[in-house]
């Protein structure tokens, strides 16, 4: 399936090195463990996050009264997940999608991200589920965002709200909530600038967009979704930091996670930052944006 194709990078770090730890070690003891945390740190799990999760499996290992690296394999899967979800139930975090009402999905990330692509693959996967979709070109920095976003709208049969480039964000998404509410859509994605340089600037724009979006829809936006590439590793984690200190981030969209071998980075999001992740991005293509679940995802990197 897509989830264990597009962790094929992934896979071969993880399981590959783990396994050949499992045969390497026998037994289980300090140096199993030292190495298995070099493993994971190697593939972006982050620090503490591997921390956590070597104390769990310690702890496991006493509870369950294991002396043989080959029982530990299944545990240290289960882990994995348990770390995921720390406290939370373990369940797929679906988007905030309102009945009967417009739903108004802000998207923010760098550049060169995955934004655009995100926003094309989500609308299509909400068109699918029946859903009237429509997109805000709110990213009027960037040279050819707004062309792009229309030839994503015109691919999956989506309207596109767009003003002339250098336009102020606001006011295209202003215009894109008259038009949603007026042609009765379910979900308005709204696109938006990804600078990063100055982080007082990314706050005003992201809070005056913010405004004018909860002027019109007193909860929305109902998301706020940062997309993250994969490939860049802890790189996205500060970003994901920056982006979090500047607006309250609902999810993330975590792209290219099969253009990365280090795909411990999805655990490291979710147990530093404690933001969700929502989608990951298996491929470019129009269904290779997936709902993150982190059972598939642990068997993506085990299977
Ligand atoms: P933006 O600048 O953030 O809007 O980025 P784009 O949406 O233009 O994406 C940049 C590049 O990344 C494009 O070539 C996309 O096709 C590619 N891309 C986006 N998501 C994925 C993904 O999940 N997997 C792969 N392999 N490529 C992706």
């Amino acid at each position: 399936d897509k989830y264990k194709e597009g962790m094929k990078k992934s896979r071969q770090t993880f399981s590959g090195k783990i396994n050949d730890l499992l045969a390497k070690y026998r037994k289980v003891d300090e140096d199993f463990f030292e190495e298995l945390e070099e493993v994971l740190i190697s593939a972006d799990t982050g620090v503490s996050t591997v921390m956590d999760l070597i104390d769990e499996l310690k702890m496991e290992v006493k509870r369950q009264k294991m002396k043989d690296t080959s029982e530990m394999k299944d545990v240290i899967s289960e882990k994995l997940v348990e770390i995921y979800y720390g406290d939370d139930d373990q369940e797929i975090e679906s988007l905030a999608i309102q009945k009967g009402e417009l739903s108004v999905i802000l998207v923010v990330g760098v550049n060169g991200a995955g934004k655009t692509t995100s926003i094309g693959k989500l609308a299509h996967q909400l068109k699918q589920d029946g859903k009237k979709v429509m997109l805000a070109a709110g990213d009027t920095f960037r040279a050819g965002a707004i062309e792009q976003l229309e030839v994503w709208g015109e691919r999956i049969g989506v309207d596109v709200v767009k003003q002339t480039a250098g336009s102020d964000p606001a006011a295209v998404i202003f215009d894109g909530i008259k038009s949603a509410k007026s042609k009765q859509a379910d979900v308005l994605i709204c696109d938006t600038a990804g600078r990063l340089q100055n982080k007082v600037n990314l706050m005003n724009e992201l809070a005056k967009v913010k405004r004018v979006i909860a002027k019109e829809i007193p909860n929305a936006p109902h998301e706020v979704l940062l997309v993250l590439d994969a490939t860049t590793g802890q790189n996205a984690l500060s970003q994901a930091k920056v982006f979090a200190e500047a607006t309250d981030v609902t999810g993330i969209v975590l792209t290219k996670l099969d253009g990365t071998a280090k795909g411990g980075i999805v655990l490291a999001i979710r147990n530093e930052l404690q933001i969700p992740v929502k989608f990951v991005g298996l491929g470019e293509g129009v269904n290779d944006l997936r709902p993150f679940d982190a059972h598939a995802f642990v068997y993506g990197l085990f299977a």
